[in-house]
């Protein structure tokens, strides 16, 4: 059975990347009819931030990237959370200590600042020079029993190379000299990421590793630990990075992209998913929509990329808009009712104004601007009855208005239709096209340049009272 994981940091909000990564792993569960697993990777306690864990849960429930197993849903491998596995990591360190794969290491910070100190003057990478491995056994009991303050290393072998298949990146090649004897187990008695990833990853179950690019270099270090202990090496697939622009990766911690201001500056989740898969994951040919359900079934792994992708947050608003349109009507006033609240306060038929600004949004954040005019006409410039194609000026246009309140005052039914027969009406008497008309209308009781919906659904929504007191207004 396919197993795959999400193993996030819990140190602050999710950001795009890592959405992707959760994304890609949940895909693959999901296409192999596999588990797809959450696990909480909190053993940097330095760099831990409070509710980052109600995010991630939130994030993932939200989006639809259900987890099979996690933290607050439970399973057979638990605990999911690092901290509570503390017991768990010891046990192994100590096992790889008994078995030659790792060692005590008693080095105080003086001596490594010293290593580090003599490389850089050598215009060396400092290295860890392997001291403590060469104590005797008596000598590694006697400082212990003496409670003397140590880590466990990581004992890497300085001969040949080894290497591994990465699903994306293909064969990758380490000379072991190139590995450095890493801790694994800290002198405050948490594990590093090193050795926690391959003891939860092999005692999770889990068969397809799925993660960011910058893990791809150090897991030979892992394969080693998986080897030493015995145990089968997961199936690896990195992934791309995911760029801002051309030399930089989108990162959280430069406070970059989350998925939750994304959606705060209103974008649907469906297009934030939808538009995340294809960063670094090409469905072959030209088409670009698809939902969650239809990526779980074309999904592969060949199709990820080995090339980084930018961000473009355009074409990302670009594929909003698309979504937003193919809502239904019902779903987007759901979507939409917050911001309409906001503008309007509760008036208007929220149906009847949906159906004007549904075609016309790329971002549910837009909606207030749109509507604002609904609720109070803004002052406006007498400019903005300068029309070139209608062949409109403030001069041609007041007598047209004056005309149109007369005529309205006296008509009873409201409808866009019944309105747009009067206009048009109107034109026809004054023999001009219906544009004279219809444009002095809409900016004599909107007060803007650009609005959603002609002059005669305006006049439906605004209603009868309202139209004419506009009217009066403008004409004043
Ligand atoms: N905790 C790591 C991170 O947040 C996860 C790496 C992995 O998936 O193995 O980047």
């Amino acid at each position: 059975e396919v197993r795959t994981r999400f193993a996030p940091s819990p140190t602050g909000y999710l950001h795009i990347g890592g959405l992707r990564t959760a994304l890609y792993a949940w895909l693959f569960a999901r296409k192999n009819g596999g588990k797809f697993i959450l696990r909480i990777e909190d053993t940097d306690r330095n760099r831990l931030v409070d509710e980052a864990c109600e995010i991630i849960y939130r994030t993932l429930k939200d989006t639809g990237l259900t987890y099979d197993e996690g933290p607050d849903v439970g399973g057979d491998f638990g605990p999911y959370i690092q901290s509570q596995r503390q017991e768990i990591y010891r046990k192994y360190a100590e096992e790889l200590v008994e078995k030659g794969a790792a060692y005590y290491c008693f080095c105080t910070k003086e001596r490594l600042d010293g290593l580090r100190e003599e490389a850089q003057k050598k215009g060396e990478v400092a290295k860890y020079d392997k001291h403590c491995l060469h104590l005797s056994k008596e000598e590694v009991q006697r400082r212990l029993a003496a409670g003397e303050e140590y880590v466990i290393r990581q004992n890497i072998g300085t001969e040949g190379e080894t290497e591994y298949e990465d699903l994306v990146y293909g064969k990758i090649t380490v000379p072991m000299s190139d590995l450095e004897d890493n801790i694994l187990l800290k002198s405050d008695g948490w594990p590093t990421y090193n050795l926690a990833n391959v003891i939860d990853d092999h005692l999770m179950g889990i068969t397809h590793v799925i993660r960011g690019i910058e893990y791809l270099s150090s897991t030979p270090k892992y394969n080693l630990l998986y080897d030493a202990l015995g145990w089968e090496r997961p199936t690896y697939i990195h992934l791309p990075p995911v760029m801002k622009d051309k030399q930089h990766k989108l990162s959280k911690r430069n406070g970059d992209a989350s998925y939750e201001d994304f959606i705060a500056k209103g974008y649907l989740k469906e297009a934030i998913l939808n538009y995340i898969a294809l960063l670094g994951w090409n469905p072959g040919g030209e088409r670009e929509i698809y939902s969650l359900e239809e990526l779980a079934e074309v999904f592969t792994l060949e199709g990820i990329s080995k090339s980084s992708s930018i961000f473009d947050v355009e074409k990302l608003t670009w594929m909003n808009g698309e979504y937003i349109r193919a809502l239904s009507p019902e779903e987007f006033e759901k979507r939409a009712r917050p911001y309409l609240d906001e503008a309007l306060g509760g008036s208007f038929d929220y149906k009847a104004v949906c159906a004007l600004i549904q075609p016309r949004l790329e971002v549910l954040t837009q909606i207030p601007e749109k509507v604002g005019f609904l609720k109070e006409m803004p002052d406006y410039d007498l400019s903005l009855y300068t029309h070139k194609k209608m062949k409109t000026t403030p001069e041609n246009s007041l007598p047209v208005l004056k005309k149109a309140r007369e005529v309205l005052a006296a008509q009873e039914d409201f409808s866009n239709d019944a309105l747009y027969e009067t206009l048009q009406g109107i034109a026809g008497e004054l023999e001009v096209k219906n544009g004279r008309v219809l444009w002095p209308v809409r900016v004599a009781i909107s007060g803007v340049a650009v609005t959603p919906g002609g002059a005669t659904e305006l006049a439906a929504l605004l209603g009868k009272q309202e139209t004419l007191a506009r009217m009066d207004k403008s004409i004043a």
